[in-house]
């Protein structure tokens, strides 16, 4: 008898042996600048957590209170009983805060990717993606059954030459900051080029909504574009704001459609209501908090200039995602460790997340992070041959 399992200890070792093998650190403190794993304590320069509002007092508070008035579980699906006033108060302001007419919540950012192509899209119809987007959009794009085409990442030229004339839908899709590269999609030219061809344009703004804009609008308050112009927007809640969950933007007849059609919506519990309002504090602090935008902004500058007094081979990036180029990735994970015996968590990211010999550290800036902390990091780095 031949176990179905046999295989995958031979699988195991070839990860292992290319340098790729992935394993969990045990976290044991909130989350934050300052992080310990395994009894050391560690400056985190790998955090999503762009505005340092994971910990936040405020939003702490909100969470606890909302559990006292609200227990911890949604009891369900938003569809039968979950949908409680929080969600909902949730989804209004959020709608607001992207100047759009809806706003819907989803669990996770990787589900609302999933649920919305596969609702808008089906066979006959055609989805453009940058090649570089999100694991959980190209998933998305799978799944929907239609006519899948990845492009060379912001090459409208190259997206030009892939759309064909069908009788069906076309869905453009694209990251608004590049979660592993930092570079912004070229967004007015997408949109440009969506209205020609009489596409649907989707962002997704997991690394913008918070960081990018006046408000925190994200790379579509940054370029000024409109409802119109993006149709559909794909925000998450796990990154700048600190908490956990995600959302959908657009349109009425967008956010009912999601609601009669997208199946990762549908049959999900919702998330938990304490979420939700702690969720509501955050959105005011992003709003409101311009300080923390403005220090990030400086953190960067400070990091990119020293970077290059370094002669280190940074990645074309304005924003709170710093990769370093390394290229080979059990020197990439080497880096790694060299940085955690300094007391540094800086991840490395291998593929399959970026391209073959593109392997990165990928070092993010939070408004936490105080100038002697990136100072401290370049003085690491410059210690270590890279
Ligand atoms: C993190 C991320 C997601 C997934 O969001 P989760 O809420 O963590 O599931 C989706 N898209 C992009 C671009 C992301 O960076």
């Amino acid at each position: 008898m031949v176990s179905g399992f046999d295989g995958l200890a031979n699988e195991l070792e070839q990860i292992r042996l290319k340098g790729l093998y992935r394993s969990r650190r045990v976290v044991s403190s909130p989350q934050g600048v300052n992080v310990e794993i395994d009894r050391k304590q560690l400056v985190n320069f790998s955090s999503n957590d762009y505005l340092g509002l994971a910990n936040d007092p405020e939003v702490v508070k909100s969470f606890k209170k909302a559990c006292d008035n609200y227990g911890v579980g949604s009891g369900s699906a938003h569809l039968i009983c979950g949908h409680s006033r929080s969600h909902h108060a949730l989804e209004e302001e959020l709608a607001e805060f992207t100047g759009r007419e809806r706003a819907l919540s989803f669990s996770t950012g990787y589900m609302a990717n999933m649920g919305v192509i596969s609702a808008l899209l089906g066979r006959g119809d055609q989805v453009l993606e940058d090649r570089l987007n999100h694991a959980s959009l190209l998933d998305g794009g799978l799944l929907s059954g239609a006519r899948f085409k990845r492009y060379i990442h912001n090459d409208l030229d190259n997206l030009n030459n892939k759309i064909q004339p069908i009788d069906g839908r076309t869905l453009m899709v694209t990251d608004g900051v590049f979660s592993m590269d930092g570079d912004l999609a070229l967004l007015p030219e997408l949109s440009a080029l969506a209205a020609e061809k009489n596409a649907w344009l989707m962002v997704d703004d997991a690394h913008g909504l918070g960081v990018l804009g006046d408000t925190g609008g994200g790379v579509l308050q940054h370029y000024g574009l409109r409802q119109q112009d993006v149709p559909v927007l794909v925000g998450t809640l796990g990154k700048a704001f600190g908490t956990f969950g995600a959302f959908v933007a657009g349109s009425d007849l967008l956010i009912e459609t999601l609601i009669q059609k997208a199946r990762a919506y549908i049959f999900t519990t919702a998330l938990p209501a304490a979420v939700a309002e702690a969720t509501r504090t955050s959105l005011k602090l992003v709003i409101a908090d311009n300080w923390r935008r403005d220090k990030l902004n400086q953190l960067v500058k400070r990091f990119r200039a020293g970077a290059g007094q370094l002669g280190l081979s940074m990645m074309p990036s304005d924003s709170a995602i710093q990769p370093l180029l390394i290229g080979d990735s059990l020197q990439a994970v080497k880096i790694s460790e060299k940085l955690l015996d300094k007391g540094f968590l800086i991840s490395a990211i291998r593929p399959p997340t970026v391209a073959k010999g593109e392997a990165r550290l990928r070092i993010t800036f939070s408004a936490s992070h105080q100038e002697r902390h990136v100072d401290q990091l370049l003085d690491a780095l410059d210690s270590i041959a890279i």
